[in-house]
């Protein structure tokens, strides 16, 4: 089977102009992942990217299998993800266009399963264990470096740090909802965010979010709150250095081998009751 080390969770604007794209197709204990992967080569890196909503855009941030995509990616032998994602902006000052990597993430998310912990026996009768992860710092620190030095050689002046709240969606927020998401103090509002990131941490893999503001929510704008066009057209504008900055933040991430963060020992101590992938 063929193999990549970085995993990019995105849109298909990020694989679509590749060359020699391989499609492979995984399946997991958990059922198919949104899409095949498609592997290629970037700056001397293979890099197997996932749409995160399937391509043409049809799964819902509810329906996506988040289990499934993680152990895909895993399987074919990533160890680092990068997850771009589009968002809501908190504040005033994180307007359209804004680029934040965040440092952490509130859970708001209701339906989704999002722990591979969950005692439930795996096709080949291994049953895992209850593990509980360490999650207090979600990202990976050497990720998130990586990301912030891409997007300021790219001089896109990215925020350093922020709160992620990941709410189930697929709506929007209520303005009394974003107004309490925002006197909380968090940053951006997403609706993808969670599980994706307690899920490579539990499977040891580094997971960065680099989070796109293509609005500003409810509680932060004054007039009718967002609008899918408004969020598409934002999304459209900036899409192209995104990309730009993605790429590089992949050719720097460290070799598998030589990862110096905590992530790949997440799981050190405990007694899983199945082989990671
Ligand atoms: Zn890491």
């Amino acid at each position: 089977m063929a193999n990549a080390e970085i995993g990019v969770i995105g849109g298909s604007g990020f694989y679509s102009f590749l060359e020699d794209v391989t499609e492979v197709t995984v399946d997991t204990p958990y059922g198919p992942p949104s899409d095949s992967l498609y592997l290629g080569e970037l700056a001397g890196r293979t890099v197997a990217f996932l749409p995160r909503h399937g391509r043409g855009h049809t799964v819902p941030p509810h329906k996506i299998n988040y289990r499934a995509n993680l152990w895909a990616l895993r399987s074919v032998g990533v160890r680092q993800v990068l997850g771009p994602c589009a968002v809501g902006g908190l504040r005033s000052d994180y307007g359209p266009g804004t680029l934040l990597v965040p440092d952490q993430l509130v859970d708001r998310t209701k339906s989704r399963a999002q722990t591979y912990f969950d005692g439930e026996p795996l096709p080949d009768g291994s049953v895992p264990n209850v593990v509980h992860a360490g999650f207090a710092d979600p990202y990976c620190p050497v990720g998130r470096e990586v990301a912030l030095a891409a997007a300021r050689g790219r001089e896109w002046e990215p925020v350093d740090g922020g709160t992620m709240v990941v709410i189930e969606g697929p709506r929007f927020s209520t303005r009394a909802e974003s107004r309490w998401h925002a006197a909380a103090g968090w940053s951006v509002v997403g609706m993808t965010g969670h599980p994706e990131a307690v899920l490579a941490r539990e499977l040891g893999l580094c997971y960065t979010s680099m989070a796109l503001v293509t609005d500003l929510d409810a509680g932060a704008e004054v007039g009718e709150g967002v609008s899918h066009a408004e969020v598409l057209k934002v999304f459209g504008e900036n899409i192209g250095r995104l990309r730009e900055v993605l790429f590089d933040a992949v050719s720097a991430l460290p070799e598998t081998g030589s990862r110096s963060c905590p992530c790949g020992h997440a799981l050190d101590g405990w007694d899983l009751g199945f082989e990671l992938p």
